[in-house]
């Protein structure tokens, strides 16, 4: 029976480093693989470099200053003192763990002045903060849809709406990107077979840097009788005229969405994640998501540093501003130089396509090397051909450092081609 599981060495046979079966994982050969391929044409690992001190619009890595389009910090809010001062005031005031969960001892009034500002913030009811952006959705989806449900995600939500609908007891579909009629296609053949539909959605789209059509998602949400939620980790800071997200662009109401996740990691400058909503969703989140209730609660300092970015972000609209001038800029420069920002709207997120994840790992390498730190997003993170750069910009990045990063990334990539390696990699 050919089906069977092969015999594993019993206990006395077995040797080398403990856990043993690793090797066993779809995961880790696909890793193991990818390593090796990597190896063969002399790539090295473009993640986890190591920048020694404050990363912002530069960074040091490796002993040498670089421009840094690695880090989210969208409206410069994270080289900002004042987060940093509430912070400290805050860290001074409560210490550095809250040292329980919400529920039992964790409370503190700045959780409270956080999720406040947050409810305003959306004209929803209430807010809650988690202390993770990725436990947020990991645990609010499987908390709010049941057996009886059905939750549509758009194909390109991020990791967290996906992980969280694999763990929810409802059936799950996704749509292909930003395609509304297949959305209401979907709608129209299974709306009649659940109870509750949940449409999730980004306010902007963390690796493509474009937008959701929320007009439409309303309208169908309304026709359908479903729930929104819209994840709007990267829309707060770069989508709005005034940063305030992706409600502001289209001029709606934030009131009409029925669920706003968001995290504290990015424009915030600090580290968590939110839900904003009714006060009904919310007292049910308090009471029954796991990653609340069983988790501890967000450190009190990075509460305040949160809050205090969030006063700043509507108190001085002009960074939001600033940024979109560069998003634009950024835009018009890689169309001149010949390079693709696919359907990217010119905000905080920008990707160049690259197409072989191979291609854009090594044109990082060179980028770094040419003084210019920023990731490749490789398969499996995108579909097989669709490798990017991703470019995250900040308030505080200036004209010219956009002009000297897409500068070297045309150069390295024109001197890739000229050495062969696209070659080498199509006879790979
Ligand atoms: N949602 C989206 C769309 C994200 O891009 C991320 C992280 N990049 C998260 C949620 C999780 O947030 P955090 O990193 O703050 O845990």
């Amino acid at each position: 029976d050919t089906a069977r599981v092969p015999e594993r060495p019993r206990k006395a046979e077995v040797s080398g480093p403990r856990p043993q079966g690793l090797k066993e994982l779809e995961g880790f050969r696909q890793l193991q693989m990818l390593e090796q391929a990597g190896a063969a044409i002399g790539l090295g690992s473009p993640y986890f470099r190591l920048h020694e001190g404050h990363a912002q619009s530069r960074s040091q890595i490796a002993g040498a200053e670089v421009l840094n389009f690695g880090s989210y910090d969208y409206l410069g809010l994270n080289a900002d003192p004042r987060p940093r001062q509430a912070a400290m005031s805050a860290l001074e005031r409560y210490g550095v763990s809250a040292s329980g969960s919400r529920m039992v001892s964790g409370t503190r009034p700045v959780h409270l002045a956080l999720e406040e500002a947050l409810a305003r913030h959306y004209h929803c009811e209430a807010a809650l903060s988690f202390v993770s952006g990725h436990a947020t959705n990991v645990s609010l989806i499987p908390t709010l849809m049941e057996e009886r449900d059905l939750v549509l995600s758009d194909a390109f939500v991020h990791n967290s709406v996906s992980t969280g609908m694999a763990l929810s007891a409802a059936a799950r579909r996704s749509f292909p990107h930003n395609d509304m009629d297949a959305l209401e296609r979907i709608l129209e053949n299974h709306r009649p077979l659940h109870r509750h539909v949940l449409i999730v959605v980004e306010g902007l789209y963390s690796m493509d840097g474009d937008l959701p059509d929320l007009p439409r998602l309303l309208a169908l949400r309304d026709r359908y009788d479903a729930w929104l939620m819209v994840d709007e980790a990267h829309a707060l800071g770069p989508v709005g005229a005034s940063g305030r997200g992706v409600f502001e662009h289209f001029g709606i109401d934030p009131a009409e969405v029925d669920i706003w996740m968001g995290t504290l990691s990015k424009t915030l400058a600090s580290t968590g994640g939110y839900v904003a909503g009714s006060k009904d969703l919310i007292r049910y989140l308090k009471a029954r998501a796991p990653g609340h209730v069983f988790s501890v609660a967000l450190p009190p300092c990075l509460a305040a540093s949160a809050a205090e970015a969030l006063r700043l972000l509507a108190r001085e609209p002009g960074r939001a501003a600033q940024l979109q001038t560069l998003g634009a800029h950024f835009l018009e420069k890689a169309r001149d130089l010949g390079l693709d920002c696919g359907a990217a709207v010119g905000s905080g997120v920008l990707p160049v396509m690259i197409g072989d994840s191979a291609l854009a790992t090594k044109l990082s390498e060179r980028l770094l090397a040419a003084g210019v730190n920023v990731a490749p997003v490789t398969f499996p993170g995108v579909p097989m051909g669709s490798a990017r750069l991703r470019f995250f910009l900040s308030s505080d990045h200036r004209p010219e450092d956009i002009d000297r990063a897409l500068e070297a990334t045309r150069d390295c990539l024109d001197q890739l081609e000229a050495e062969g390696f696209t070659r080498l990699l199509g006879a790979a």
